[in-house]
């Protein structure tokens, strides 16, 4: 496999002064308004940017394989002054996007409390339509209709705002779950790290049950058979919305632009405990906060650990797919 230089940004020494921009003869370099990025498609190592760049905020590393995913990563607020030296946008061709992917790609806090707004609003107008007292008063089989529509909106209008955030870097939403692997790049890592996040996870929701039914404190179990109904075609809307949609949305929002922007700005301990008592909050269960804040640091963790959505969206699809059909064979 042949080796190539990668172009690296440090954003905590790039002060915006658009010198390595200037001195790319490639077009490589793209500036945003929070974020500079290096698309590995255009770029051909020349370390020109390296060169120029006086803050020494440009570091050029080898790596193997296939080219480099594009490396975009938040920068800090520029003075004025110096921020007039950058275009707000280095043009690209389309084709140049369409061949650059996601890469390390690290989310601002900007990005990540644009996510949370809108992640928050959906949320209030989802549980207010399922509140409204004609929605109550529909028969059973269609409030079950309407439930799944409500929470198929709800998942729609955050994939709707991920699009526009990811679209303004370039990158579809596909870009979203890839990544560079991080640290840990060892695929027997990853199955061996999910596994454990799994059975870790499911080991404790069932002992704080226990130990809360030890305080006399019985959780809802129906709330699943509620909002989908027993019948086999609520099997499948639940298979569908909490096993398939739920966990990809969830996964690119939560641990995909909330963590990585809190990352930004709170270091990674504390961007994982908050994004994951967010994630558990808005699971509207007392009851579940503990055991879905739990779920929500694991694979907080993961994502962290891995720089990519695909492992804790499996783990979290295998949590949900277990939940769902425990809930249809106890009720069977
Ligand atoms: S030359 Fe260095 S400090 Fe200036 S914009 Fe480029 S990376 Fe940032
Ligand atoms: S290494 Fe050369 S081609 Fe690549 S971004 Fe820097 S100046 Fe542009």
């Amino acid at each position: 496999m042949a080796s190539r230089a990668r172009v690296r940004i440090d954003p905590r020494r790039c002060d915006r002064c658009g010198r390595c921009l200037s001195v790319c003869s490639r077009n490589a370099i793209r500036v945003g308004r929070t974020f500079i990025a290096i698309d590995p498609v255009a770029c051909d190592a020349c370390g020109a940017c390296v060169d120029a760049c006086s803050q020494g905020a440009l570091t050029a590393d080898v790596a193997t394989g296939s080219a480099p995913r594009r490396a975009s990563v938040p920068v800090r607020a520029a003075p004025r002054a110096r921020a007039a030296a950058v275009p707000a946008a280095t043009p690209r061709s389309r084709s140049q996007k369409a061949a650059s992917a996601a890469g390390d790609t690290q989310w601002t806090l900007l990005e990540a409390l644009t996510m949370l707004s809108v992640t928050l609003a959906a949320f209030v107008a989802k549980e207010a339509a399922l509140a409204l007292a004609p929605v109550r008063a529909l028969p059973v089989a269609a409030i079950v209709l309407v439930r799944a529509a409500v929470l198929a909106g709800y998942y729609g209008v955050q994939v709707v705002a991920l699009r526009w955030i990811v679209s303004r870097r370039g990158m579809g939403l596909r870009d979203l779950v890839a990544g560079d692997g991080g640290w840990a790049r060892s695929r027997a890592w990853a199955v061996g790290a999910g596994a454990a996040a799994l059975v870790g996870t499911r080991v404790f929701a069932i002992a704080y049950g226990l130990l809360m039914r030890g305080f006399g404190i019985v959780p809802d179990s129906s709330a699943l058979l509620e909002t989908f109904g027993a019948e086999p075609a609520g099997l499948v809307l639940a298979a569908v919305l909490v096993v398939f949609v739920g966990p990809l949305v969830e996964e690119a929002v939560f641990r995909g632009v909330l963590l990585q922007g809190l990352e930004s700005r709170l270091g990674t301990p504390l961007a994982i405990a908050v994004q994951a008592l967010v994630f558990a909050a808005l699971h509207r269960s007392a009851w579940l906060f503990v055991p879905m804040a739990v779920l929500g640091a694991a694979l907080g963790w993961l994502a962290h650990a891995t720089r990519r959505l695909s492992l804790p969206v499996a783990v979290h699809a295998s949590y949900n797919a277990i939940t769902v059909l425990a809930a249809f064979a106890l009720h069977g």
